[in-house]
C-alpha cells in the first residue's frame, strides 16, 4: 500500500456497464480535477459478462487515477462497494453507481457538506428519474425501514454518498449493506447529513434490480438492523498515536 496521501477515493461497483464507464470517467475527471484535491477512482468490476473490464482497462491509459479491481464471481452491489472501500486510500470515500444516473458535478457539494464532526453525507434524489412502480416501492420501503430501524434516512436506496474512510473500519459487510450504511453509522454514534443531488434517467444499459429483489429483501434486512442496533459496538473508539 502506498502512503495515505490521497484525499478522495471514488468507489464504483460495475456490472455490465460498458457503455457508461467511458462517459462517466470523463465527467469524473472534470469534477474531481476542479476540487484541486488528490484523488483516485476505484471501479470494482463485478464479473461483468459484457466488455466493461476491457473498456475500463482502455480508459486507464487516459486516466492514470483509475484503479480496477476485479471480482472473480458476480457478488452484488454491496459487495462491490465493500471491496472498493477495502482498496480505497483516500481520507474520504465517495460511492456512486456506474450507470450515469448520479452526476459527478455534485461532488463539490458533498465535500462542502462534510464539515468537521460530520462523518457521512448522503445524497437524496430530489426528482427521481425512475418509473412509478420503483418510486412507490421505494417510498413504502423507506417508511417501513425508518419505522423498524428507528432511524430517519430520506433516501436509503441512494448510494451516492461521501464517508470518512476511518469510520468504515467497523461496518459489517453483507448483501444489502449499501442500503443500511448510513443507519449503521448513526447506530455507531456518527453524525450523518443529507444533501439533495441531481438524478438523471438511465439511458444506457439496464437496471439490475426489480421490485421483487429490492422491496422484500429490504424488509428482511430491516429486521437484521433491529438486531444489530441492540448489539452495536460504538465506532471511533481508537486511533493510532
Ligand atoms: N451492480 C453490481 N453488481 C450487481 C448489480 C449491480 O456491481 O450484481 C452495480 C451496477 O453496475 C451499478 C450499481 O451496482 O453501478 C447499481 O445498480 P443499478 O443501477 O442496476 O441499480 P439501480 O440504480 O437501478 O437501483
Ligand atoms: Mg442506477
Amino acid at each position: 500500500m502506498e502512503p495515505d496521501d490521497i484525499d478522495i477515493s471514488v468507489v464504483i461497483p460495475v456490472y455490465n456497464e460498458e457503455e457508461n464507464v467511458g462517459p462517466l470517467m470523463q465527467e469524473l475527471d472534470e469534477a474531481l480535477t476542479s476540487t484541486g484535491k488528490k484523488f483516485e477512482v476505484i471501479c470494482v468490476n463485478d464479473a461483468s459478462t459484457d466488455g466493461s473490464l476491457t473498456t475500463l482497462k482502455e480508459l486507464r491509459g487516459a486516466y492514470p487515477w483509475l484503479r480496477i479491481i476485479d471480482h472473480t464471481v458476480n457478488s452484488g452491489e454491496s459487495a462491490g462497494e465493500a471491496t472498493g472501500m477495502q482498496y480505497a486510500r483516500g481520507a474520504i470515500v465517495i460511492t456512486m453507481d456506474a450507470d450515469q444516473q448520479m452526476d459527478p458535478a455534485d461532488i463539490p457539494a458533498f465535500l462542502e457538506a462534510m464539515k468537521p464532526g460530520v462523518t457521512a453525507v448522503c445524497g437524496v434524489r430530489r426528482k427521481r428519474q425512475d418509473d412509478f412502480v420503483r418510486r412507490m416501492s421505494t417510498k413504502i420501503a423507506n417508511a417501513y425501514r425508518n419505522w423498524i430501524t428507528g432511524d430517519k434516512i430520506t433516501d436509503a436506496g441512494c448510494t451516492y454518498r461521501a464517508i470518512r474512510r476511518e469510520a468504515l473500519r467497523e461496518i459489517p459487510v453483507f448483501n444489502g449493506m449499501h442500503r443500511f450504511l448510513p443507519t449503521m453509522l448513526r447506530y455507531q454514534g456518527y453524525q450523518v447529513e443529507e444533501i439533495y443531488i441531481n438524478h438523471r434517467p438511465r439511458t444506457r444499459g439496464v437496471s439490475k434490480y426489480g421490485v421483487g429483489n429490492r422491496l422484500w429483501r429490504g424488509i428482511k434486512d430491516c429486521l437484521g438492523m433491529r438486531w444489530y442496533r441492540s448489539r452495536v459496538v460504538k465506532g471511533g473508539r481508537s486511533h493510532e498515536v
